[in-house]
Parts: structure tokens; C-alpha cells; sequence
């Protein structure tokens, strides 16, 4: 026993040893078989390469695990990684009788590891058993690592063996990756509500990202790159069933790096004997663009794998009707129909488009109180809906399809504890979730909201039942069912309700069942809509309320990957001092980034300052809307030189300012038909004017010079006597948005064309 022992050091401490089959290593001896496969590049003791097309990632044995010591992008000449590199892997296990945690990791900790190399597919098998601490025993890692050598990509798996009677596994962090700083110009994309683009966080202490799948942290990925010297990483786990997780990108200044980690709450947290198994895979790409191009890469894993993509059509969403996939517009307010329903009305007339209707306060229970007994409805809801419906308005209430109120009648507790209490989600000790949102009994007291469990029949059956009957009893168009892709999974203990304890996918799938049921039941002409945008129910929902997109430095990279698959409306607008150029800024964003314009009240319309603005972005979303529910988002056109920057306080959570470009600009294509829009729209005070600089493989221009029309809010076109690719002069007025349709020339159909009135702010050229 204690010769093997030693042998097994000895082994960890000689050559890194590399099999070319799979078989693994015995102790004292090496691979009996060479295969003619050539064997990867050994380039130090110790110490292996592999290589995928322009990536090349070294191991380095430490004598008592792996360690990643280097990943370089070869063809930049750029190392990756951070001088202090977090391990690949940690994992944090739980002592079952005394709850005493402890942490393993993939570079300490172990007597014995083993790479396994096979050749005919190109996989590597790194083991890691029989940890240092004797009490771990039974504890064993696999990790298998593809290579990719066309896109220069790494893929990861792991899974943990755990045979061990008295330990359970608790969270797993796997990958992890510490990217070093890429010099002026790198930046980070991380995840938070549509995606954000940070310049700072190599020298900037902090984390961002969340809980996926929720409103905030919405896919799975980020990435870290400079897109002038052509180099960077991309960072996913592309896990096809949404299972929970926590996302970060953290900003390390001191050691110059920024971690990227995926921390994964594990499914059956804290059994004895229960394993992990990654969902999906981790997959680590060179990155030669930007966070467009890092959406590209997500995009094309979730329409082939996520499960969550919907069907589209030619003509997108078939399954959402035609209605909600065209509709530019949403006004938000609520009460009794005679108060709001003359209001939404004149919305409509002003616009002279279809619009959305959210209706809030629909019912005769206070908001966010003695939920979810919905009904009785207020006096006239059923005849507002029905008169707004033939005023081109489709009316849309809220409900929400999480929360249960634990005293539900007023101050009593009426069903909550008889019904609802063994269907809510638990913490371990048994206790509910609650949450608070500021609504009060009327004692005095906060209202207390239980989070339901969606795997639950009761849950999954009573938010069926209300949806259905808003639909049949009242003829509403939609319902929107608020939190559903907005709130983070809670990690429900509950044995009773039959799902994984803790972590895993159960919560998304809970939802799928419930919304698969609603979805078969409804009329086909109603749609469901819910808040915020996690990627995981995005099949189930047609529009998704993208209120929430209010951060500083964001950029569409949600649109980038879900344009089409899914309707998304509503920003919320406020008040202060900049209102109107928030409410610009906010609407030629919403624009831009292919969402329907709103939610504002009905009066917005009507400000001297800014309705034009918002009335503008409506009817040239009107306009133009076959681009946004048939068509992608293609990269947002750059302009030659500096671009102005404006700023105002959107009044997100007190005061919120919120700086971005003076002019907005979105691309949004339809590849099948070959033509492109550009869309710009200028949110300040000042004529802009530069030349637009456009890659034309970005947009798949045709060969022969394609026309260029202009088009404007009110319709009226100007065919453009330009070269798209030649760097074309482009002005833009103050407060004016404009479009630039791209199509073949030969498909370019006879146009009348109305000239363009003196009075127009907007220039063309
Ligand atoms: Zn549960």
C-alpha cells in the first residue's frame, strides 16, 4: 500500500505523461499502446499544449492537480490568461451530518490525476481521484476537453463521481477563467438585462452578472476583447435546459484579470452519493470582434440546441399572432375603463397605428396584495376591453404568475396556508420563500408574497385557470404574467413537490408545463407576454416587457440573438428635469434595438418636448416592422470619427443617469429576401453629420451596387443616388430618426417617390 502510494507521487512528479489511447494510466505505467496518431506538443516537463486552430491553452502538473498555466491566441501573438489563473474548476462539498463545507479545486488537493489523449477523436480525458483529505474519499472529477480546430474553440465537460457516504455535493464553479488585461481598447462583455460592454473592469474592482435565468443575467455567456488588435475570448456554458446558475464577470485590479465564472448550485444539493453532471457544455472561442460577433456564437448554439428556440417561419413567430408580431407600440396605465379607456384612445388616434394595451389595476384587490385571487374584475372591464379592441387597440392585462399572497383576504389568511402553503417553494429548514415589494395590509404592515413552486399542479393549474378565463370570459388579446422571466429561480427544498432539491433545470421545465398547457388551450389569435427577458421561456412567451433596459453601457446583444424569436416591448419611461431626452434616448434605443416603442401613459404622446419624437419612432417602426419579427439584427452601422455623446437621468431607481451616442443606430435584415434597413436616430439637439463606415460581408450586400432609399416616419421615400460601401455622406436632424432601406438592385420594385418637404428637419443627401 504505501509503495503505490509513492508511486503515485513519483508519477505526479515526473513527466507529464500523455496517453494516445484511452486508456489510463496504471500505477507506475504509462500507456502500453502508440498509436500512429500524432501526439500533442509536449513543450515542457510537466507541462502539455493542446492546440485548437488559432488557440493553444498549456497544463502544467503541480504535483497535486492541473493547473491552466497559459491560453494564447497564437495567430495575435496574444496570451489570454492572467498571471494568477483561478483554478479550471472548484467545488464546494457539504458535510452531512455536522453541515461542515469544504472546497476541492482542480489544482490542489489530489494524489492522483491522469490525462488521457484520443487521438482518433481528439479528446482529452483529465481525472482527478482520490483527494488529499482522507475524509473526501470516493470523491473523483472527469473533465473532457474537445478541440475545434475551424473556430479555434475549446469545449469543456465535467462531471463529478461522488461515492462518498458522509459528503454531498454543494455548488460546483466550473469553468472558470481569469482573462488578463487586454491593453487600451480591451473590453468586457457581461451579463446584465439586453448585455452590457464595460471599458474599466481590469482596473475596476467588482463583480456583474447575477442568477441565471433571470431578468438581469438572461444568457449564458460573456466575453473579454480588443477589437482593434483582433483578439479575445468568448466564455459560454451552453447548457440547453436553463438550468440555475450564477454568471459573473469580476474585475481582479490588483492582478490585472478579469474572472469569468459559472457557479452552479447543484441538483440534490448536499446528498451523499449524488454526482454532477455539467448540462450542456462549456465552451471557450477566440473571439476576433466585439459583443456582436460573441452573440453570433451563442446565436448559432441555441438555434440548433437550446430548447427554448421556437419554430420560425418565413414570416417568424408563427405561433404569435400576426397582430402582436407587428404592433409598434404600448401604453401602460390602468384603474376602471371609464377612467383609462378615453385616455388609450387618443393614444391610438394620435399615433394612427395599432397599439398595445397593459392594463394594471384591472381587478378589485390592490396591486400586489391578496394575489392571486384576481377576480371579480372592476365594474366595465369586460365592455372597456371589448370597445378598445375595435378601436384598434389589443388590451392586455396584468396578473402575476409567481406569487401568492400569505394573508390573501385582506389581513387574513384565507386560502394561502389551507391550499396554497404546500405547493410554495421551501427553504431547506422547510420555511417559505416570501418576498416584500412595498405594497402594505391595511394594518399597516407589508404584504407578504409566497414564491409558488412552478413545478406544482396547484400552481401550474390555477395560473392556468385565471389566464384562461381573461381570455374566454373577457376577450382580453393578452395577458401578461409578470416575473416569470424576470425572478431568479429560488432553490426549493421541497420533497414533496418531486423535483431536484435545490439546483438543476426543474424550474424552468415547471414553467414549460405550465405555459405548454396554457399555450394549447388559448385562441389562437391571444398572446402571452411576460417580464424581463431570461432566455429560457422564450419558446412559451410571444413578447417579453424589456422595462428593465435602462443600464449605462448596454448594447443589444439580446437582440443580436433573439431578434425574431421573440416581441419585445416596453421600457420604463419616468419623469425629472431631462425627461424628454430620456424619453428620446430611451425610444430611438428601443428602435434601434428592434423592440416595439413604450411603455409610456397614454399622454407622453402629447409632450411639446418629446412626443414628436416618440410619435416618429413609432410610425417608422410601423413602417418598417416586417424587418423586426421576419428579420435578425445585423451589426449596428459605425460612423468615421467621434460621435457626440448626450445625457440625461432616466430615473431607473432615483436618480439615473444614463450617457450614450447622440445618434442610434441598429441594422436589422431579412437574409432570405437580401435587403437590410439601417435606422438613425438623432436623440439630441444638434444636426449630425459624418460618413457612415460599413463591412459589407456584415450585411451580405449583394454583388451588383444595391439601391439605397431613404425612408421617413411619415413614409415618404427618396430613392439615394450612393454607393453604400463607399463611405456615403449621411446628415441626420436634430430630434429626427431616419431609415436607409438596402435591397438588390433588380428586386428594387417600381416606387412612386414623393419628394421631401422643405419643413423636414431630416437631410438627405
Ligand atoms: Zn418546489
Amino acid at each position: 500500500m504505501q509503495r503505490q502510494k509513492s508511486t503515485y507521487l513519483r508519477l505526479l512528479s515526473a513527466a507529464f505523461l500523455v496517453c494516445t489511447t484511452w486508456h489510463f494510466f496504471v500505477a507506475g505505467k504509462a500507456c502500453a499502446t502508440v498509436s500512429a496518431e500524432p501526439w500533442p506538443d509536449v513543450s515542457a516537463p510537466n507541462r502539455i499544449t493542446v492546440g485548437a486552430g488559432d488557440l493553444r491553452i498549456a497544463l502544467e502538473n503541480t504535483g497535486q492537480g492541473l493547473r491552466i498555466v497559459s491560453l494564447t491566441d497564437t495567430a495575435a501573438n496574444q496570451e489570454l490568461l492572467a498571471a494568477n489563473p483561478s483554478p479550471l474548476f472548484s467545488a464546494v462539498l457539504r458535510n452531512v451530518p455536522t453541515k461542515e463545507l469544504t472546497t476541492i479545486t482542480a489544482d490542489s488537493g489530489w494524489k492522483h490525476v491522469e490525462v488521457a489523449y484520443r487521438g482518433v477523436t481528439g479528446r482529452y480525458r483529465l481525472t482527478f481521484r482520490t483527494p488529499t483529505d482522507d475524509r473526501l474519499g470516493g470523491i473523483r472529477v472527469e473533465v473532457t476537453l474537445d478541440t475545434e480546430t475551424s473556430d479555434s474553440a475549446l469545449t469543456w465537460d465535467l462531471k463529478i463521481v461522488n461515492d462518498n457516504p458522509q459528503w454531498g455535493l454543494w455548488h460546483v464553479v466550473f469553468p472558470q477563467v481569469s482573462v488578463r488585461d487586454l491593453g487600451e481598447g480591451g473590453k468586457v462583455f457581461a451579463q446584465v438585462t439586453s448585455g452590457i460592454e464595460l471599458s474599466g473592469m481590469w482596473a475596476q474592482a467588482g463583480k456583474r452578472g447575477g442568477t441565471y435565468p433571470g431578468g438581469w443575467t438572461a444568457m449564458q455567456y460573456m466575453a473579454a476583447y480588443n477589437p482593434a488588435h483582433r483578439t479575445g475570448l468568448y466564455i459560454g456554458v451552453h447548457d440547453p435546459f436553463g438550468s440555475t446558475k450564477d454568471i459573473f464577470a469580476e474585475g481582479r485590479p490588483a492582478q490585472h484579470a478579469v474572472a469569468f465564472t459559472f457557479d452552479h448550485p447543484v441538483p440534490n444539493m448536499g446528498k451523499p452519493g449524488v454526482g454532477f453532471d455539467l448540462p450542456g457544455e462549456a465552451r471557450w472561442q477566440l473571439l476576433r470582434g466585439d459583443w456582436f460577433d460573441a452573440a453570433q456564437i451563442y446565436r448559432s448554439w441555441v438555434v440548433q440546441k437550446a430548447r427554448w428556440w421556437p419554430s420560425l417561419g418565413p414570416n417568424g413567430r408563427e405561433d404569435t399572432p400576426k397582430w402582436m408580431r407587428e404592433l409598434p407600440a404600448w401604453v401602460m396605465t390602468g384603474g376602471p375603463a371609464s377612467d383609462c379607456a378615453p385616455r388609450v384612445r387618443s393614444f391610438v388616434q394620435a399615433t394612427g397605428a395599432p397599439i398595445g394595451f397593459h392594463w394594471y389595476n384591472w381587478h378589485q384587490i390592490p396591486f400586489d396584495n391578496d394575489y392571486p385571487h384576481y377576480f371579480p374584475v372592476k365594474d366595465g372591464f369586460g365592455e372597456g376591453v371589448a370597445e378598445l379592441k375595435t378601436a384598434g387597440v389589443y388590451p392586455m392585462p396584468y396578473i402575476n404568475g409567481r406569487l401568492w399572497d400569505i394573508r390573501d383576504k385582506g389581513g387574513e389568511d384565507w386560502q394561502f396556508t389551507q391550499t396554497a402553503l404546500p405547493a410554495a417553494t421551501k427553504e431547506e429548514g422547510g420555511k417559505p420563500y416570501t418576498e416584500s415589494y412595498g405594497s402594505k395590509e391595511t394594518d399597516g404592515n407589508s404584504v407578504k408574497l409566497a414564491v409558488m413552486c412552478p413545478t406544482t399542479p396547484l400552481w401550474q393549474d390555477r395560473v392556468g385557470d385565471i389566464v384562461l378565463r381573461l381570455f374566454n370570459e373577457y376577450g382580453v388579446s393578452g395577458v401578461y404574467i409578470d416575473q416569470i422571466a424576470a425572478a431568479a429561480p429560488r432553490l426549493c427544498f421541497d420533497a414533496s413537490h418531486g423535483h431536484d432539491l435545490g439546483g438543476g433545470h426543474w424550474w424552468t421545465e415547471g414553467y414549460w408545463k405550465m405555459l405548454d398547457a396554457i399555450r394549447a388551450a388559448k385562441p389562437a389569435d391571444r398572446m402571452l407576454t411576460t417580464e424581463c427577458n431570461a432566455e429560457p421561456f422564450i419558446k412559451w412567451f410571444d413578447g417579453y416587457l424589456t422595462w428593465h433596459w435602462q443600464q449605462q453601457d448596454m448594447v443589444p446583444a439580446f437582440s443580436a440573438v433573439y431578434g425574431g424569436a421573440v416581441q419585445m416591448f416596453g421600457r420604463a419611461y419616468r419623469g425629472g428635469p431631462t425627461q424628454d431626452l430620456a424619453n428620446r434616448m430611451k425610444a430611438g434605443q428601443q428602435l434601434v434595438y428592434g423592440e416595439q416603442i413604450g411603455w409610456f401613459g397614454p399622454e407622453a404622446i402629447e409632450r411639446p418636448d418629446s412626443g414628436r419624437f416618440l410619435h416618429d419612432c413609432i410610425r417608422l417602426r410601423w413602417l418598417l416592422r416586417e424587418y423586426f419579427y421576419r428579420g435578425q439584427m445585423a451589426r449596428p452601422p459605425r460612423f468615421a470619427g467621434q460621435v457626440p455623446l448626450v445625457t440625461a437621468d432616466w430615473q431607473w431607481s432615483g436618480e439615473w443617469p444614463v450617457t450614450t451616442d447622440a445618434i442610434l443606430t441598429g441594422a436589422w435584415r431579412i437574409p432570405q429576401e437580401n435587403k437590410v434597413v439601417l435606422l438613425f436616430a438623432n436623440v439630441s439637439d444638434s444636426l449630425f453629420a459624418s460618413r457612415l463606415e460599413l463591412n459589407p460581408t456584415d450585411y451580405g450586400f449583394p454583388d451588383k451596387s444595391p439601391t439605397v432609399t431613404a425612408i421617413r416616419p411619415d413614409g415618404a421615400q427618396v430613392s439615394l443616388a450612393i454607393e453604400i460601401t463607399d463611405r456615403p455622406d449621411i446628415e441626420v436632424g436634430p430630434r429626427s430618426i431616419l431609415a436607409w432601406e438596402i435591397k438588390p438592385a433588380a428586386a428594387s420594385p417600381t416606387r412612386s417617390q414623393r419628394p421631401l418637404g422643405s419643413s423636414d428637419s431630416v437631410i438627405l443627401r
